[in-house]
């Protein structure tokens, strides 16, 4: 829905003109998977799929929630008893950004909010993130907080560890709220620094294509906790705070201390941190057509060394590349959600009916497939 027509909505369901409009994008990772724990580099970007909020303050303590998805009716609660872990299903993405500005004793007054987003659930495109950096926005300019986009990150962040109860970490609040157009962010995960890179595929004559394989294998959560520990012991083993302070050449020493498990997992970090790095150099001098090896590069160290993989991304993976894709890897935290493609339009077409046909035949569910284009941060549209 454009902001005019969110205000017209919002107007129809709360009787009032709303203060404003504000929108936040999800994200995509382009490379620097799992690196994000540890200290390390992450290059996402912030997509052309967005969550916008319209929101209106109220006199009393009164929250009223309402989004254009599905059709779950107007939420109410009052703002001064929110309590981490109570609050059902997606508004506790909303409350827990206004839980947390509390925290910080930042007075939040009561409002009506509605939600619209066009960024798929779950699909691995932050979402979630999307909605609780919109909100940040908005509550950040109608409380007059002041707050740097630094502090709204880490605010989100806490909204969803301790609220929403999700171990997320910095990257995907980082893309939504300091994201721009034509660029990645190319972000330092232990000092938060940010640098916007040009990542302007169009102009190379690329499309990024995402590949939903809509698959969510059950031992993710299992997974994502038991990378984390070895990660942590591959850490300690080796005497560095984390594994950031470990570098390419190290790895021989390393190979000598731990055992082969978690040196594979030590590997795929190192050697993932120098490819985040070696992207933002290509990106800044011979452009977007030079990274495919390094998607690649990437794809393969999850699937060999982290085994985050699994074969629905494997086989989106190969088809793409088989069909003219010059990189692709998959992205998020593994087992299962989604796998990117960077793709020459010429051959966009001939990737995603070879895509289509690889699932059929394999007997998967069909994955979704569409394009996404480095866009714009967190801002207020009216
Ligand atoms: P991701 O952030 O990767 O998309 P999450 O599980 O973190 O996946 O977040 C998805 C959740 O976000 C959904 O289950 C839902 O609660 C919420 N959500 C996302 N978009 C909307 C929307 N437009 N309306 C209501 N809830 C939404
Ligand atoms: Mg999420």
């Amino acid at each position: 829905m454009s902001a005019p027509e969110l205000a017209a909505r919002f107007e129809q369901e709360f009787g009032a003109v709303p203060d404003g409009v504000w929108q936040a994008p999800g994200r995509v990772n382009l490379i620097g998977e799992h690196t994000d724990y540890n200290d390390g580099f992450v290059l996402p970007f912030a997509i052309d799929k967005t969550a916008r909020v319209a929101i209106k303050v109220r006199a009393d303590p009164m929250v009223r929630l309402l989004s254009t998805y599905g059709d779950q009716g107007t939420f109410s609660t009052a703002i001064d008893s929110l309590e981490p872990d109570s609050a059902k299903g997606w508004t506790k993405y909303p409350l827990g950004v206004i839980w947390a500005l509390q925290q910080r004793g930042i007075a939040v007054p009561g409002m009506d909010l509605l939600l619209d987003s066009t960024v798929p659930l779950g699909a691995g495109l932050s979402s979630s993130h999307a909605i609780e950096c919109a909100v940040i926005s908005a509550l950040n300019d109608l409380t007059g907080a002041g707050l740097e986009a630094e502090d709204m990150v880490l605010t989100t962040q806490r909204a969803e560890n301790e609220f929403v109860g999700a171990p997320t970490g910095i990257m995907d609040q980082s893309a939504s709220l300091r994201g721009s157009k034509g660029h990645a962010v190319f972000l330092d995960c232990r000092d938060q620094g940010v640098e916007l890179v040009p990542f302007d595929a169009e102009s190379a004559g690329l499309v990024m294509l995402v590949i939903d394989t809509k698959v969510s294998h059950s031992h993710a959560d299992g997974g994502y906790a038991s990378r984390r520990a070895s990660c942590e012991l591959g850490a300690r083993i080796l005497g560095v705070k984390a594994l950031r302070d470990v570098q390419v050449a190290d790895l021989p020493r390393a190979k000598s201390l731990l055992d082969e498990v978690t040196y594979r997992r030590v590997r795929h970090v190192v050697t993932e941190n120098s490819r985040v790095l070696q992207t933002v150099e290509l990106l800044a001098g011979a452009g977007p057509g030079a990274i495919g090896e390094l998607l690649d590069a990437s794809h393969a160290s999850m699937r060999d060394d982290f085994e985050i993989s699994c074969p629905e991304l494997d086989l989106a993976v190969e088809t793409a590349r088989t069909n003219g894709a010059i990189g692709a890897r998959m992205t998020g935290g593994g087992f299962g959600g989604a796998a990117i493609a960077l793709t020459p339009v010429a051959v966009e077409q001939q990737v995603r009916a070879a895509v289509v046909r690889a699932f059929s035949e394999a007997g998967y569910a069909a994955p979704e497939i569409f394009t996404v284009t480095p866009a714009a941060g967190a801002l207020r549209l009216s």
